[in-house]
């Protein structure tokens, strides 16, 4: 920043220092009346009009004027000829959680232009927490990134990052399978009347301390125990608050019709807005089922549900190794499910299990290993099961088995089962909009190990990269509408999103010709390119492509002055 805005910064400072001020009020404010000036970028605004050339003024935190602004007024100017201006990006499914604080630089997303995140998705959030998580959590946050865990709730959360900082503005939903397991544990069984009644004080309690709605991850144990009615109770808990329903779906592949309806009938019976998670048809067979799918998300939005999706711009999905084996098997703690893996008498329930999985799959080589924690097992990491299986002499199951045992259950995958075609057509609808399933992340320190899915360091910019300006699926306004003022309002977020006076100043400069997402499979920690400034509340956080180190970001809360 010194650099381009030395000269105006000397002129203020010398005027300032003379004490000019007092009496020439007037010219000396036309002199200082911004804090920066975005000058001559392609301003395209977040609600989809045809980008033009204009200069913004920042002052404080919010933006104050858009139109002709000399660079004299400046404080400082940063040049954006030939760059889009644009809101920041806003990315409703995020996975960051405690990673904003074991590094709240955010790097991975501030650096792909994103300013506000919505994280606490897929059923899974950071609180609330039983005696019994916060005993496992406090234990594992130590030992994997020296953090002590002191909180229960979403406000003691919320309170820390408020402490320990954020470079962007950090929002959540509460996990419906984190609240079902702080009021009744892992098991797969019917809550009791008190249990259910405790679940929807935690999902209550959770909004009222800034939730912006319930999230779900109906494959996961333990939020997939859940029937259809327990869900819609649970979610009427959120209803007063006007939360959001996110829900990565019961089923994304055979059954995933059935699925969206479920979600739109928990929606339309709890009276929550409806947010699909990461929208996708797994396995060849079901492709076709896609246009089934938008019917219904049509139909139910002619009907007045306020339904929306999003979807992250890859084919390949990122999840763990476990899922491949049932619900039932899942059913419990981690132990216990080991212990399943142990037990010769489910060996071959288990073992036909996963061979339809295989089967569905067409074959192990479309799932590759990206994560894992023993030493031992970290060449492994970039191989598809095939490859790794034939690499430790075992059968693939057998293989499968063993590395989820060694490795406590948790192996990261990543599995290529969805459709080229579907992605595109799942992009250019109106309907759907960007969702990185990502979690901060960076190529340094303990967020760098690894093989992650490249999404969380290039969503965004694949997005306006390979599906804008190569694919030419639709323009750049509608592509940065998607990802600014339409996820802005449908999440409560009424001064963000869009690039007019009086709202917060996060914003995004690119090249619309060299931005490009730069993180593979084979190596995913990788900065995009083309998105030279990034600005957070009025704050420069990224610049010519550096990370100045601020954490600009707010905690937003729903309904607090910092989201409105
Ligand atoms: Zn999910």
């Amino acid at each position: 920043m010194a650099e381009i805005s030395r000269r105006d910064f000397m002129r203020t400072a010398g005027l300032a220092a003379a004490g000019g001020c007092g009496l020439l009020l007037k010219g000396c404010a036309s002199k200082t009346s911004y804090d920066v000036v975005i000058k001559d970028g392609l301003v395209v605004d977040g609600l989809g009009t045809p980008g033009r050339v204009a200069d913004i003024g920042i002052v404080g935190d919010s933006i104050s004027r858009i139109g002709t602004i000399p660079s004299s007024r400046g404080a400082s100017v940063i040049p954006a000829r030939g760059l889009v201006v644009a809101p920041g990006f806003i990315d409703v499914h995020n996975h960051t959680d405690i990673n904003i604080l074991v590094n709240p630089r955010a790097e991975s997303y501030v650096r792909q232009g994103v300013t506000t995140i919505v994280a606490g998705q897929c059923g899974d959030s950071p609180f609330p927490l039983s005696d019994a998580m916060f005993e496992e959590a406090e234990k594992s946050l130590r030992k994997e990134y020296g953090l002590v865990l002191s909180w229960r709730d979403i406000r003691g959360f919320y309170a820390l990052i408020d402490k320990s900082g954020t470079a962007l503005n950090f929002s959540s939903c509460v996990g419906q399978g984190t609240v079902r397991a702080a009021a009744m544990g892992y098991e797969g069984r019917k809550p009791e009347a008190a249990e259910l009644a405790l679940m929807k004080k935690l999902v209550a309690n959770s909004m009222a301390g800034g939730a912006f709605g319930i999230s779900t991850g109906l494959e996961y144990a333990p939020g997939g125990f859940a029937s259809t009615e327990e869900l819609i109770e649970v979610c009427r808990a959120a209803a007063p608050y006007k939360g959001m329903y996110a829900t990565h779906m019961r089923d994304e592949e055979d059954f995933v019709v059935e699925a969206v309806d479920e979600a739109i009938r928990i929606a339309r019976e709890s009276g929550l807005p409806l947010q699909i998670s990461h929208l996708k048809t797994g396995y060849v067979r079901n492709w076709p089922k896609l246009g089934a799918i938008l019917e219904r998300l049509e139909t139910a939005r002619a009907a007045g549900l306020d339904v929306y999706c999003d979807r992250y711009p890859y084919i390949a999905s990122a999840t763990g190794l476990d899922l491949y084996f049932p619900l039932w098997a899942r059913e419990g703690t981690t132990e216990v499910f080991l212990g399943r893996l142990r037990d010769p008498s489910l060996e071959v329930k288990l073992k036909a299990y996963v061979g339809t999985k295989e089967a569905e799959m067409g074959s192990w080589d479309r799932v590759l290993i990206s994560g894992v924690d023993m030493e031992k097992n970290k060449g492994l990491e970039g191989m598809n099961i095939l490859e790794a299986s034939r690499n430790r002499g075992k059968p693939p199951f057998d293989f499968i088995r063993d590395l989820l045992i060694e490795e406590s259950g948790r192996v990261g995958i990543v599995q290529f089962a969805m459709s080229e075609d579907n992605l595109m057509t799942l992009m250019a609808h109106p309907l759907v909009g960007i969702g990185s399933d990502g979690s901060a992340l960076a190529p340094y320190g303990p967020l760098g190990k690894g093989k992650p899915h490249p999404r969380s360091y290039g969503a965004f910019p694949r997005a306006l990269g390979k599906y804008v300006r190569e694919e030419r699926l639709l323009s750049i306004e509608a592509m940065v509408r998607k990802m600014t003022s339409v996820p802005a309002e449908r999440f409560g977020f009424t001064r963000r999103g869009v690039l007019r006076a009086g709202n917060f100043a996060d914003i995004v400069v690119f090249d619309p010709d060299r931005i490009r997402d730069k993180a593979t499979w084979a190596d995913p920690h990788q900065y995009p390119e083309g998105i030279p400034h990034v600005l957070v509340n009025g704050k420069v956080v990224i610049m010519d492509g550096e990370h100045s180190g601020v954490t600009a970001g707010a905690v937003l809360r729903k309904g607090g002055p910092e989201a409105a």
